[in-house]
């Protein structure tokens, strides 16, 4: 049997679609649903094997993407989301209802990520979102308790569906993390 990945990947990798410009999240509470409305297409979405980012029950892996902050806005029940981390560079705003993570978001401008908000878009009903592309930190779901020795079927499989594994983020986001560190500390001229 194959190694499980994420749910919305373990049946294969769905495509996005053109033309795709965003749609509505929900959190998982029966009634009085945390709503959050994205106003564009998500970008490098990938599955990721830390240990703060939220996945539903039994899943080895999250699913995560970005979207510009200000196409992000909470449009229903922002008074049930309350920060996991205030300290933490992404804070994450969860469901204190359900502890669905409705989105993460970055408050220092000097971060290399900051104008992006991270997201998971298995929590909407629509289709058309853009797929996973890779896999992040693959080597922490040991932290979660994830057995080392079956590390090899499950590289095998991300491989297998086409997210090649990294035990950090993929090497465009990590040049992109060291250009702005770069540019930051005057080894490179900024943009
Ligand atoms: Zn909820
Ligand atoms: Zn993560």
């Amino acid at each position: 049997m194959a190694a499980s990945i994420h749910p919305s990947v373990d049946h294969g990798v769905k495509g996005g679609s053109a033309g795709f410009s965003g749609g509505k999240l929900h959190c998982k509470c029966a009634t009085d649903k945390v709503e959050v409305t994205l106003t564009s297409q998500t970008a490098h979405n990938h599955v990721c094997g830390c240990t703060k980012c939220w996945k539903p029950a039994g899943a080895t892996f999250s699913m995560v993407a970005v979207v510009p902050r200000d196409h992000l806005s909470v449009t229903a029940h922002a008074e049930k989301l309350k920060p996991v981390d205030p300290s933490a560079a992404i804070v994450r705003h969860a469901c204190t209802g359900c502890g669905v993570h409705m989105y993460g978001r970055i408050e220092n401008t000097g971060h290399p990520f900051f104008g992006l908000d991270f997201v998971h878009t298995e929590l909407s009903n629509e289709s058309g979102w853009s797929p996973p592309e890779f896999a992040a930190f693959v080597s922490s779901i040991i932290e979660s308790g994830y057995p080392p020795s079956k590390m090899g079927d499950v590289r095998g499989r991300l491989t297998e569906l086409s997210l090649t594994p990294y035990d950090c983020l993929s090497p465009p986001l990590m040049d992109a993390i060291a250009t702005h560190v770069a540019k930051q500390n005057g080894k490179l001229a900024a943009a």
